[in-house]
């Protein structure tokens, strides 16, 4: 199985603005130090092996899209940010190359960053395309209708080809779909979200994200350490710090890099990708939160140690 990231902002797309490009390139040039390269590639290979992470690159602005792939030969997504544009295109290459034209589409939940990429998705206007869509919530279809509705959007849903299927899944049951076994929990958001793990070929993924935890009910905190048990992953929305997130964000429906940790340590689960990044923070501040959480991880870990990834716009994960 193989993890990929399409989108992990959360709340809002963002883009980088010019004063952070300009900043990233006097911090490779200070790097550089007047170095002479005798070839692109030389500069290629000084710019993977020596610029840190935010100088030479940065973790994106498209909001939550997540896809497994590598359980079947139908593709399986996790929510349709603005990251789902850049996957239907991706994956209309591949279905180019023999791959099968039926979209798995696993919903967190309705909000508009979950999704806003649907209108953009090219799939959509492909007769042969099949295209699932599973999810805790009943309102899905009405969503994604209300999304294209005339008067904010110019193509209605009706004009497009492919064909759609829509699924309430319910927590507790176990469904098998595209090679994997998917169970879904319910999660503390705003109008509900749910989180899910999927299972295929003795590995685990878990995608929960837009979830809060109430560090004061350990009822709940042991149901989503039951769900996360010994995944191979575990991507979690890390949007706050724990200070924002017990103090003036309590019930914004988020979560913080320390829960997670917390949360994965006790399910003795392998690695944990950050995910969701605040639209304020910039690439050195996402960073900054990354090294903190792994340092956390380290001075807290009891058992085995878990890998602290940070997500960023077109990470890929192998399990
Ligand atoms: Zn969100
Ligand atoms: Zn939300």
């Amino acid at each position: 199985m193989r993890v990929r990231f399409w989108g992990t902002r959360g709340s809002l797309p963002t883009a980088m603005r010019s004063s952070e490009v300009r900043d990233k390139l006097i911090a490779a040039l200070k790097t550089a130090n007047g170095r002479h390269f005798q070839s692109d590639a030389a500069i290629g290979n000084f710019v993977d092996n020596e610029l840190d992470f935010p100088v030479r690159a940065t973790y994106g602005g498209a909001s939550s899209c997540v896809e497994l792939d590598g359980t079947s030969e139908e593709f399986i997504v996790c929510d349709m940010g603005s990251g789902l544009r850049e996957f239907g295109l991706d994956s209309m290459r591949r279905s180019r190359n023999g791959r099968k034209k039926v979209y798995n589409v696993f919903m967190s939940h309705l909000h508009w960053d979950h999704i806003m990429g649907f209108p953009f998705f090219v799939p959509a206007f492909d007769p042969d395309v099949t295209i699932r869509i599973f999810g805790g919530h009943d309102t899905i279809e009405q969503a994604l209708r209300r999304q294209q509705e005339k008067i904010s959007f110019p193509v209605p849903f009706d004009s497009l080809r492919a064909r759609f299927d829509f699924s309430t899944l319910v927590p507790g049951e176990v469904a098998e779909i595209a090679g994997c076994r998917v169970e879904l929990i319910r999660q503390h958001h705003d109008n509900d979200s749910y989180g899910y793990r999927f299972s295929s070929n003795g590995q685990s993924v878990v995608y929960s994200t837009d979830s809060e935890h109430k560090l004061d009910d350990p009822l709940s905190i042991q149901r989503f350490v039951d769900f996360f048990h010994d995944a191979d992953l575990v991507i979690m929305d890390t949007m706050y710090s724990l200070a924002d997130a017990v103090s003036m964000k309590a019930d914004w429906g988020h979560s913080s890099n320390v829960v997670a940790v917390d949360l994965c340590h006790r399910a003795n689960a392998r690695r944990l990708a950050m995910f969701h990044h605040e639209p304020i923070f910039d690439d050195n501040t996402i960073r900054k939160i990354h090294l903190e959480t792994i340092r956390y991880e380290e001075l807290m870990r009891k058992e085995s140690a878990l890998e602290v990834l940070c997500a960023y716009d077109g990470f890929e994960v192998p399990l």
